[in-house]
């Protein structure tokens, strides 16, 4: 199964738990951008750009110094690592509702096993994103990669659930920062988890204050004990 049918059916299984979490629709910032589960061990990572165009290189290249300028370095490596930044084109009914997608493979303490984070070119293309708008989704995907959570439905973030016109603002790097300081979790068993993250097309502007039908389902897909 493609991972856009997984996500797909995962997402009618949780869209309804989804919709119950947000609706509180006031769409007031939160002060700092609430982290997830994982985090890798300092404010740096390698990544590799799997590109294979100059223009998706400038993507990622962009949407990574633009994370450098606000606290987290990247390094590019020619090499293996363990975060690889890609793009894929899927125009089929059940892909193009998709921009962004990223998988963390991480240990109950936290520690990040692996990262995917990818951009889909066929949405970018069919709902018009231009090229600071793409950075913009790559630069919200990288940010679930580091380890931050979504900001509220309407926020200004880039951690907006339908993120397509925020760069990193101030309440991210706040988040940035808490998450970092966050250290690993102590923990006797150390189990694997894999979570997806998929983030939907925002094929209009989205409207400050108004929570849209637009949004990033963020589901751990298995446990596998190790
Ligand atoms: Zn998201």
């Amino acid at each position: 199964m493609k991972v856009s049918q997984q996500l797909a059916l995962i997402s009618l299984v949780t869209g309804g738990l989804w919709l119950m979490a947000a609706q509180p629709s006031q769409a007031a910032t939160a002060t700092t951008t609430p982290i997830a589960p994982w985090r890798y061990a300092k404010t740096t990572a390698n990544y590799r750009d799997n590109s294979t165009s100059a223009y998706y290189q400038d993507v990622w290249r962009q949407a990574t110094k633009n994370w450098q300028k606000k606290g987290f370095k990247w390094n590019a490596v020619k090499g293996s690592s363990k975060t690889v930044l890609t793009s894929y084109a899927d125009s089929s009914a059940q892909g193009v509702v998709y921009i962004g997608m990223k998988q963390t493979k991480y240990t109950a303490s936290g520690r990040i096993i692996s990262n995917k984070v990818m951009v889909n070119r066929a949405s970018f293309q069919k709902f018009k994103y231009n090229k600071a708008e793409r950075v913009k989704v790559a630069e919200h995907e990288l940010g679930h990669a580091l380890g931050l959570a979504h900001n509220n439905p309407g926020s200004v973030s880039v951690m907006n659930p339908a993120n397509r016109v925020n760069s990193i603002k101030t309440v991210d790097v706040k988040g940035l920062k808490l998450r970092y300081k966050t250290p690993y979790k102590a923990v006797t068993k150390d189990t694997v988890y894999v979570t997806n993250s998929a983030l939907k097309v925002s094929p209009d502007l989205p409207i400050q204050g108004v929570f849209g039908h637009d949004d990033c389902d963020d589901t751990i897909l298995l446990t596998v004990s190790s």
